[in-house]
């Protein structure tokens, strides 16, 4: 997935023009700044690649599911539901805007699964956030669907899914909102850096206004310490420097996702020789950022003997249900409410839990992870890197 394979002389030569300026922050400075407002045209850029109305940018993909939810109004007292196999990340957010997170089920998408979703609906549910794991979508227009019947909107975490589209269409552009990471391995960087889009003018300005402490950024004489603000905020600013990268960053995008897809065939292919393999749901191909490749064998103990296989050859698969950042039962500080907050804060209010977190309550989940190996596409896949999967690939199939 990751951008920093292909960090070169045009991510330089953007960042060149910021330093030459010395204008480091996105507002103001407009003496100095050399007509440059390279967060804002990297905003525009964005939202024009997607197809959104508004763009956002903040400091990070976390940031952007933070300021989204309280975009959305989310609050204590709310649950907000997501998928078992995320990055902590999605519920992180829920938790810091004291909300609690409810978690559904995945399905072979190995993403949310719509009929768990609509059992977990209730009458505290104040957002939804299906993530699009692995650069593949989420079933999103079924989960728009079931939202909208319960007026509850959806907030599209799709961090690992830049440049992917459904029918067409981008993802994160279904729900009420998206968000984006650029974080260091994510399938365009910054560095670090996140982005909100919508197609909703007002959701835009809370988000505008609440990522840099209120300030309405209405043209006013005073200037910067002029300006009002219709609420309290916080500070998620993006800097020139992240705005400028990004710039040379989104440009390569589509390159970027058509490596990917040429590499993932090819190593799809070879995992196909393996007997009883299947492979993660992904219903619109030509969409697929491909940042990944997801195979699953028909049990736990097959996957094992398969994981084995690729190890010793040298090029170990990615195991979710071995990865304690991803992965439901793995995350042992939530399920066991572990807080720097002396009072037990967010899983403890008014002395008392706010909600149990059983280890054993996403079956399904686990039997799809336990049952899957993934590797990682990469943007430039090397001959030999090729061969060495390959042939670890092929020695596997003749295990069974
Ligand atoms: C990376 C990631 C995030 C968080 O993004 P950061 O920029 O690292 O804060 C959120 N959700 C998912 C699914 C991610 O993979």
């Amino acid at each position: 997935m990751p951008g920093f394979e292909v960090f070169g002389e045009e991510e330089k030569q953007e960042v060149m023009q910021v330093l030459e300026s010395g204008v480091l922050f996105r507002y103001g400075f407009e003496d100095q700044r050399q007509q440059q407002w390279k967060v804002r045209q990297f905003e525009e850029a964005f939202a024009r690649y997607t197809g959104a109305a508004h763009a956002q940018a903040v400091t990070s993909g976390t940031a952007a599911l933070k300021v989204a939810l309280i975009a959305l109004g989310v609050g204590a007292g709310d649950e907000v539901i997501t998928q078992g196999f995320t990055f902590v990340a999605t519920w992180e957010a829920v938790l810091d805007c004291g909300a609690v997170p409810v978690f559904t089920e995945i399905d072979g998408t190995l993403n949310m699964d719509p009929q768990d979703l609509e059992k977990k609906i209730g009458p505290k549910t104040k957002a939804i956030i299906p993530v699009h794991m692995m650069g593949a979508p989420a079933r999103i227009e079924e989960i728009v669907a079931i939202a909208g019947r319960h007026g509850i909107p959806v907030l599209e975490d799709t961090a690992q899914a830049a440049g992917a589209r459904l029918h067409g269409r981008h993802l994160g552009t279904f729900g009420a909102i998206g968000t984006f990471s650029f974080d260091s391995v994510k399938t365009i960087t910054t560095g670090e850096g996140g982005m909100c889009i919508t197609n909703d003018k007002a959701l835009w300005q809370r988000m505008d206004q609440y990522h840099d402490h209120g300030h309405d950024h209405l043209p006013n004489p005073g200037g910067r310490g002029g300006e009002g603000r219709p609420f309290i905020g916080f500070n998620y600013r993006m800097m020139e420097i992240q705005g400028a990268i990004g710039l040379a960053q989104l440009a390569k995008l589509d390159s970027i996702v058509a490596a990917q897809q040429r590499n993932k065939a090819v190593l799809r292919e070879a995992a196909a020789a393996i007997p009883g393999v299947e492979f993660r749901e992904v219903f619109d191909p030509a969409g697929d950022s491909a940042t990944f490749l997801t195979f699953l064998l028909p049990d736990k103990a097959k996957a094992d003997a398969v994981a084995a296989v690729l190890r010793d050859a040298g090029v170990p698969a990615i195991r979710w249900s071995e990865n304690t950042w991803h992965y439901y039962p793995r995350w042992e500080h939530l399920l066991d409410g572990k807080t720097p907050c002396d009072d037990g804060w967010p899983f403890v209010a008014h002395g008392k839990r706010r909600y149990i977190y059983d280890p054993k309550a996403l079956p399904n989940t686990v039997a799809l992870l336990e049952r899957a190996l993934t590797y990682q596409v990469p943007v430039q896949l090397t001959q030999e890197q090729q061969d060495a999967i390959c042939t670890a690939l092929a020695a596997a199939a003749r295990i069974f």
